[in-house]
This record gives C-alpha cells, structure tokens and sequence, in this order.
C-alpha cells in the first residue's frame, strides 16, 4: 500500500461510519492541485544540479491551504500527497481555520552547504509562488526545514509580491514568528498526553518513555516530558538508539546535539541500533521521526501500551489494525502532533493583525485548543465505539463536509 492510499484507508473508514457518496469520497481522496517543479541550483563546485519540489493542495474548504515544506531524500509525490491530506483532517480536528497541504524537496540537507540550502529554499519557493498566498497557501516547517529556512522563503516571496511575513509560518521572532512556535509540536504532544492521562485517571507522571527521533518534535517532547518527571528511557535519530533504563539526561542529549552532533556519538553508554527504540520495554512509545516506521514487519515487536503519534502517519494501517486489536492505545497524529498547525495559525492571525501574543497567552491558548479537540475525541470514541483514531477522523472529515455543502460544491 502507498503512503497516499495509507492515509485513504484511514478517511475511508470515517467516510462510511458519515456515509458519504462516492462522488464526495472521490473528491476528497484526491488533492485539488498538485505542482511539480524543478529547482535546479549552481552547486559549489560551479557545476548545476536539478532538485524536484513538489506542493500538493488537498482541500482549501474550511480556509487557506496549510502545511510544513519537508527536506528529505525520500520526498516524493505521494508522500507529499499523503501528508497533505492529513492536514485537512488535523486543521478541521482542531478548528482552525484553514484547509490542507503540503510540500518537500527530495534532498539530503546534510550532504549540502548552507548557502546550497539558502539557494534551494529561495528557488523552490519563487517556483510555487504563483499557488501561494497569506490567503491562499500559507507553508511551515517540516522534517528538514526550521525557521532559518522560513526566513529565506519569507524573504524571496516579499522580493516579488512585497513584504508579507504572514506568507509562512515558523519565522523566526525577529521577522514576525510567534513566540511558542518552535517548541509547539512537541510541547502539544505532552499536553496531549497528560489530557488523556487525566481522562483515564492515571498518573503520567510513573511512566516510562522512549520517543523515536531526536529533532524539534521528539527533543521538545523528551525534554518537557522529563521536567515532569517522566522517566525517558530511550531516544534516537539517525544514527541510534541511547539507552538508559534508569532515565536519560535529556538536557545533556541536547547539549550535544545542538551544534548538529548524532547521537552515537554522545557519552552515554548504552548505544543501540537505530530501530531498536522501536521494541524497548517502556510504557509509551512517541515515534517523532518519519512515516511508516511501525508496520507489517515490526508491529509485534513493540511492547509499549500506549503510542503516540507525534510524527505524521508513523504507522501502518496493518499494524494500527492490529495493534488496537491487541489493545494497544493509539494517540492519532492528527491530534497528538497538532500543536505546531495551532501556533502556526496564532502566528498567521499575529502577522494579519501586526499584533504580539506573550508566551503565557500562547501556551494557554495552545492548551485550551488540544485539550477541546482532545475532549471532542473522547465522546464521539464512546458514542460510536471507535478507536481514537476513527473518532479523530470521524471529527475532521465531518467538519470538512459541513463545509463543503455550505459552500455548495457538495
Ligand atoms: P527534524 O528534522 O527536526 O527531526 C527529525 C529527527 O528524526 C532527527 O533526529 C533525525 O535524525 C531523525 N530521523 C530521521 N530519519 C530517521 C529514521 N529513519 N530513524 C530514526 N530517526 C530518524 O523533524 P521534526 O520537525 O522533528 O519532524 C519529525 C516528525 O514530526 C515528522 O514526521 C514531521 O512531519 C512531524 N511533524 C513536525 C511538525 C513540526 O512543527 N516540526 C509538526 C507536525 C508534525
């Protein structure tokens, strides 16, 4: 199964518990616009070389198109496709006003300069500005990309349409990005969770955690997590797994990794294989790196209860099925990874209105909104009898349809 027919599988099934027609079920099983461009650059030995970009725009029903621009060799169309759908579902989850998208560039970003990188981010953007807009498509951060990135694209779009610091989202504070912002995915992860832990009646606090990637998500996470007194037994990137079953020193990882170390290379002493994150001994399991990572092979392996999504679309639609039939709880990335989308959109509102929310009014603002469509989750997973999962989707897409007939496409 594509990833593209991955996230299909999981919006078919709360087509049929909404019973949709299949002309709807077609149009939203497909993006409205997909654009593939070249982004050739001259490398630094003088020679040029040809990237592919793409941006895929889902459904722009309840508002602007939004979603992060990801730098990864394994970029291609139907990833872009598959995680731009997702984005519909998570924006109409948690009730911002905005539509779906997404976009990458198949690229290696450690295998290249800085100034390759700058001109990569400036030719790509220039290449898909014509689909772009503060009111139109507005893009974010991704696996790859941070707000060095969204400053050079800001930058390139202003030099064309004029200064626009609402064009992107994810800027850094001095060119208009909101306070929050960067730490928001992972914070809204443990916010999440410690909602649910609340709803179950049990203490997060006891838990024992290993979180899967170590970049802005799976850090933010590891590191508020641990100031809870969580025990963060495991975390891992690209190069392994550390180890410790006592609890790491997750501010120390940090330290090491801030000036672009790997963390096979850090001090501590139990260096595992990459996957093996995947299959320690721990209560919860917060997969933070890239798509697809718990499937047909792994599913059996894993020994946690409890998995959260804070990377998009980390499992499988076997393994999600068998999983939650063994009585593994999933947190669906659609809620459990939302809180970057939700600062990114007090962001947009901050730039349109030339305004600056505190810090303090950021996170209780971020919080209120999870823990809404936390709740919203929990009653229609009791009143249906459904997954966390289903109840999400269930949620978003029935949210998009009320949109789409009042505006009369359907
Ligand atoms: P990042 O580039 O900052 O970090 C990615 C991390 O994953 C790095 O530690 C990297 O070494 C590791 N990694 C990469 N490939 C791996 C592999 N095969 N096995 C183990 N680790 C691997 O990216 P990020 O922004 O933290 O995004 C991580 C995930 O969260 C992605 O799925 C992204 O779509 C999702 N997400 C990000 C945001 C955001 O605001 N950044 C918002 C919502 C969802």
């Amino acid at each position: 199964m594509s990833f593209a027919e991955s996230s299909n599988y999981f919006f078919k099934q709360a087509a049929k518990l909404l019973e949709l027609s299949e002309d709807t079920i077609t149009l939203l099983s497909q993006p409205y616009r997909e654009l593939h461009v070249q982004v050739p650059i001259k490398m630094q030995n003088n020679k040029t070389k040809v990237f592919q970009g793409y941006r895929v725009q889902h459904s722009g029903a309840r508002g602007p198109y939004k979603g992060g621009i990801r730098f990864h060799p394994e970029v291609d169309l139907d990833e872009v496709r598959a995680l731009a759908q997702l984005m519909t579902w998570k924006t109409a989850l948690v009730n911002v006003p905005f539509g779906g998208a997404k976009g990458g560039v198949s690229i290696d970003p450690s295998t290249l300069s800085e100034s390759e990188l700058e001109d990569i981010a400036r030719t790509y953007f220039q290449n898909i500005s014509h689909i772009l807009g503060v009111k139109r498509d507005v893009p974010a951060p991704d696996m790859g990309t941070n707000e060095q990135t969204m400053a050079w694209m800001m930058d390139s779009y202003g030099a064309k349409f004029g200064h626009s610091p609402g064009i992107v989202t994810g800027k850094p504070i001095a060119l208009g990005g909101s306070e929050g912002r960067t730490a928001a995915t992972g914070y809204g992860v443990v916010i999440v969770l410690k909602h649910y832990f609340q709803h179950m009646a049990q203490d997060l606090t006891k838990q024992s955690v290993a979180i899967q990637g170590f970049g802005n998500v799976g850090m933010y996470a590891a590191k508020y997590l641990s100031e809870l007194g969580c025990k963060v037994v495991a975390v891992s990137d690209v190069s392994a797994t550390v180890y410790n079953e006592n609890g790491l020193d997750i501010k120390s990882l940090e330290n090491h990794i801030a000036d672009g170390s790997l963390l096979k290379d850090c001090s501590e002493k139990n260096i595992l294989d990459r996957d093996a994150v995947l299959s320690l001994n721990c209560d919860i399991l917060i997969p933070a790196a890239i798509g697809g990572v718990i499937n047909s092979s792994n599913w059996e392996n894993i020994q946690a209860s409890l998995i959260v999504e804070a990377a998009n679309a980390p499992i499988t639609p076997f393994a999600d099925y068998h999983l939650q039939n063994r009585g593994t709880v999933i947190l669906p990335d659609i809620l459990a990874n939302a809180g970057g989308v939700i600062v990114s959109y007090f962001e947009w509102t901050q730039n349109i209105q030339q305004h600056w929310w505190s810090l303090e009014r950021v996170n209780q603002e971020l919080e209120k909104m999870l823990n809404d469509a936390a709740n919203d989750c929990f009653v229609i997973q009791k009143d249906k009898n459904v997954s966390l999962r289903e109840a999400a989707y269930f949620i978003g897409v029935q949210r998009v349809i009320e949109a789409l007939e009042l505006r009369g496409f359907i």
